[in-house]
């Protein structure tokens, strides 16, 4: 017996895609296939750039045809898989008004209801992440009333570049990152409302030579004010993430937060819940502010949980000496942060292929 293109393609009709429960051949994913004899060539477009289901997809695509060929009788000599960029890539936007940064994949806005939740730690630790998983990608600092960038990245004493009218983005930790810490005196940003707050963002995100990018992650300032405003208006936004501890008083401005996203038209990708418990470094886990409340908020408001990371001393400790690859060398750090970046691209594609990541409609009441 010999394998042929139907053989091929009904094995991948068995091979289901992790994150959106359907099977590749439904979903479009694969662009190619060429059978010669004992050799299959495919080529299979993921949902997003720099899935870190790829390797999930490839070990399940080669068991699925594998055991086609078997059944065939046929032992395959070569099965090449190629994998593309993704179908859905953030939308540009509409003809009469130009993307400012069409090199730019898919843009997440980090946001919280109000400060000190750690909501510039985990865009920081999902910026991190992002890349350690081969993505290509950008950190923008916009929380203008407390920019976090220069101490967590360790910016403190490098120095800002430009070339002609564009800002040089500081490259660390294999990222590409700007703040707006490195360009103001916070204490005078304190007092900008309106214009002079859209101005600055619309300067950090536009006038940043920031090149091919697979993820924007922008930095918020806290609450609900004009710079998630301008963002939403100036770009085509993938989706948000909100950031909350387990507090009640916390959940509350979460919510204020979530709302004002959704009436900005972005998409909510879902909620972390940070200083979930406190990770004693005896091994020990103490439930300091009601561990799981910011997840009952998520599901009472019908959003994707995306994670809970603990209260963990070195991750205070690599925030403030700017040395954020250093949570991956505490274990359990690692795996919490890298679940939270898996599902955040997860949500992602899961938004994308449900046709939701769609251009914002500023629909304010
Ligand atoms: P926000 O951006 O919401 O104002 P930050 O991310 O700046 O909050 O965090 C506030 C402080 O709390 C920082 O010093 C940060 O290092 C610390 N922090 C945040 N999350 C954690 C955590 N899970 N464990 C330990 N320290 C944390």
């Amino acid at each position: 017996m010999t394998l042929d293109r139907p053989m091929i393609e009904s094995a991948l009709r068995t091979v289901q895609d992790p994150d959106i429960h359907k099977d590749l051949m439904t979903l479009g994913m694969v662009k190619h296939i060429a059978v010669a004899g004992d050799a299959v060539r495919l080529v299979i477009e993921l949902t997003t750039s720099a899935s870190p289901m790829k390797e999930k997809i490839r070990s399940d695509v080669e068991t699925a045809v594998h055991a086609m060929a078997a059944k065939q009788g046929v032992t395959l000599e070569v099965l090449e898989i190629e994998f593309t960029s993704p179908i859905v890539e953030t939308p540009t936007k509409p003809a009469d008004q130009s993307n400012p940064l069409p090199n730019v994949k898919q843009i997440i806005a980090v946001g919280a209801g109000k400060g000190g939740v750690g909501k510039s730690t985990v865009a920081v630790c999902l910026a991190v992440g992002l890349a350690r998983m081969g993505a290509k990608v950008g950190l923008l600092d916009a929380d203008i009333y407390g920019p976090s960038a220069p101490t967590m990245l360790g910016l403190d004493h490098v120095g800002t570049k430009a070339k002609g009218n564009m800002l040089m983005p500081f490259e660390v930790h294999g990222l590409k990152a700007m703040t707006i810490g490195k360009l103001v005196d916070p204490d005078k940003a304190l007092v900008w409302r309106g214009p002079m707050a859209h101005g600055a963002f619309k300067q950090l995100a536009t006038q940043t030579e920031w090149g091919d990018l697979d993820y924007l992650i922008i930095d918020l300032p806290p609450g609900t004010g004009d710079v998630a405003l301008t963002m939403s208006q100036l770009l085509p936004v993938a989706g948000a993430v909100v950031v909350c501890t387990p507090q009640r008083v916390a959940q509350d401005d979460a919510r204020r937060a979530v709302r004002m996203f959704q009436n900005l038209g972005v998409e909510v990708l879902g909620v972390v819940e940070n200083m979930s418990f406190f990770a004693a470094p005896d091994g020990k886990e103490y439930d300091l502010f009601g561990k799981g409340g910011a997840e009952i908020m998520a599901q009472t408001m019908g959003l994707p949980f995306l994670s809970s990371l603990p209260i963990h001393m070195d991750l205070r400790r690599n925030c403030d000496q700017g040395t954020p690859l250093k949570n991956w060398e505490v274990p359990s750090m690692a795996t919490s942060l890298d679940a939270m970046c898996q599902q955040v691209v997860s949500q992602l594609s899961i938004a994308a292929i449900a046709g939701k990541a769609h251009r914002p409609t500023l629909t304010i009441s």
